[in-house]
């Protein structure tokens, strides 16, 4: 049979696009369309609870439509569309301010990395629960010894035949008390290579020995924990990919990370304020322009930034489709969350003491929002490996330059 030809698939998917929007405007519900606070944010799992009927209803029509994950497969719960159709949805959802029903460590690290490296009964198990928001993930990587260097981790899980003893702990572990299940890495093999001797096991925070600590931030955002395993029975079963090969499904699942974590900005649950829009709300104009020389030079390099950054993830959507491997995702991490910083300190600068607000009135959201964000602009640069271990990675494989 002849492939389609491309005017076919073009005209398929305007027509696909020209549906999503219909059903988009039948079916999210007026309130689903503001711009979400993080109160407001559903991330599923058993203890939860929805914020409102609305967003109820939104979450269980997105979920029966299959587009709480567009891409995945069909028989775990899934779209089963392609990459192009999963970004029609994603554009007509922004094009109408559409909130993400369901926020998940499980759908944006676990999950791709289930579907690559998980066994049948897992895949089961797991992604048709992640799907319907009925289990909520932690991720299990940093060690209080071991963060950037994560192979050398310590937390420990010993083979008692039918089932793994686990002893150690886990920190930055996010929103951990709140999960259901955590995926680690742990060490099965003390004597071999440190890369060599790290299994992924799913543990079930439930299980008798997992205890969490909850760790107070200064961004008022996130809510991280130490996580501690105290003699924790974990099945078998439970080991994703073959024994002490752990280290190739964290990788793996560390570029699903990277990759959310290059997109946060496009993507922020708060309403982002670009800062030329903000310039013009709180700055002095002279002939049409930003008055002050340094402030409108600064606009300028980041809006060009912006564009290029726009292009490079256009660029790297056409790349995957065409089956081209690209170092634009490595990349683009260091990238987005540096360009995410700037912006951020772009709009402290432009609003001055408006921006300085945490709480109280006399301030609009987006005012008390900017230092919030400012504050978290600093994290997303150490979560997901610091930048300054994505350059080291960018040095080593994609400039090929010698190693120090
Ligand atoms: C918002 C947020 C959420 C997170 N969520 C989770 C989570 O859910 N689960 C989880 O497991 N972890 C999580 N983390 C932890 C995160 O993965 C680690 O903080 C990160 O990998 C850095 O490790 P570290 O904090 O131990 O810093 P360190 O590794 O101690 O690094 C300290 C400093 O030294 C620099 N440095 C270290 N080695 C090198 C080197 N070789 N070359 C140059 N510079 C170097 C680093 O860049 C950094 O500036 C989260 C972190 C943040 C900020």
């Amino acid at each position: 049979m002849n492939a389609p030809a491309r005017r076919d698939i073009v005209q398929d998917l305007e027509q696909f696009r020209s549906d999503v929007r219909q059903w988009l405007e039948e079916n999210c519900p007026p309130s689903q369309r503001q711009p979400i606070t993080p109160e407001e944010q559903y991330y599923g799992g058993r203890h939860a609870r929805f914020p409102s009927e609305d967003a109820k209803l939104w979450f269980e029509r997105m979920r029966d439509k299959g587009w709480i994950c567009p891409e995945w497969p069909a028989e775990y719960g899934g779209g089963g569309l392609g990459p192009q159709e999963a970004k029609i949805i994603k554009e007509e959802m922004k094009a109408l301010n559409a909130r993400t029903a369901l926020y998940s460590i499980g759908i944006w690290m676990l999950g791709p990395a289930l579907l690559e490296f998980g066994n049948e009964k897992q895949k089961q198990q797991h992604i048709r629960a992640i799907i319907n928001g009925e289990a909520r993930w932690a991720q299990g990587y940093s060690e209080p010894g071991s963060g950037s260097d994560l192979a050398s981790l310590q937390c420990r899980a010993e083979d008692k035949g039918d089932h793994f003893l686990v002893n150690g702990s886990k920190i930055w572990t996010t929103a951990a008390d709140k999960c259901d299940w955590i995926f680690c890495l742990v060490r099965t093999d003390p004597k071999a290579k440190k890369q060599e001797g790290i299994s992924f096991l799913l543990i079930d925070m439930d299980d008798p020995g997992v205890s969490t600590t909850p760790i107070e931030l200064i961004s008022g955002e996130s809510e991280f924990c130490q996580t501690f395993f105290d003699n924790v029975k974990v099945p078998k079963d439970n080991l994703v990919g073959e024994l002490n090969k752990g280290w190739s499904v964290a990788k793996a699942l560390l570029v699903h990370e990277r990759k959310l974590m290059s997109e946060l900005g496009s993507d922020s649950p708060r309403e982002v304020v670009p800062p030329s829009t903000a310039a013009r709300q709180y700055l002095p104009f002279a002939n049409g322009k930003v008055a002050d020389a340094q402030l409108r030079s600064e606009l300028v390099d980041y809006d060009m930034e912006m564009h290029a950054i726009g292009l490079t993830h256009f660029r790297t959507f056409e790349e995957k489709i065409a089956g081209v491997r690209s170092a634009a995702p490595l990349v683009m991490k260091y990238v987005g969350t540096e360009a995410e910083k700037t912006r951020s300190e772009l709009l402290l600068a432009i609003m001055g003491s408006r921006g300085l607000g945490w709480e109280g009135e006399g301030f609009t959201q987006p005012e008390l929002d900017t230092l919030r964000l400012w504050a978290m602009s600093k994290a997303m640069t150490i979560a997901g490996g610091t930048s300054e271990i994505q350059l080291n990675v960018i040095a080593k494989n994609v400039l090929q330059l010698p190693q120090s």
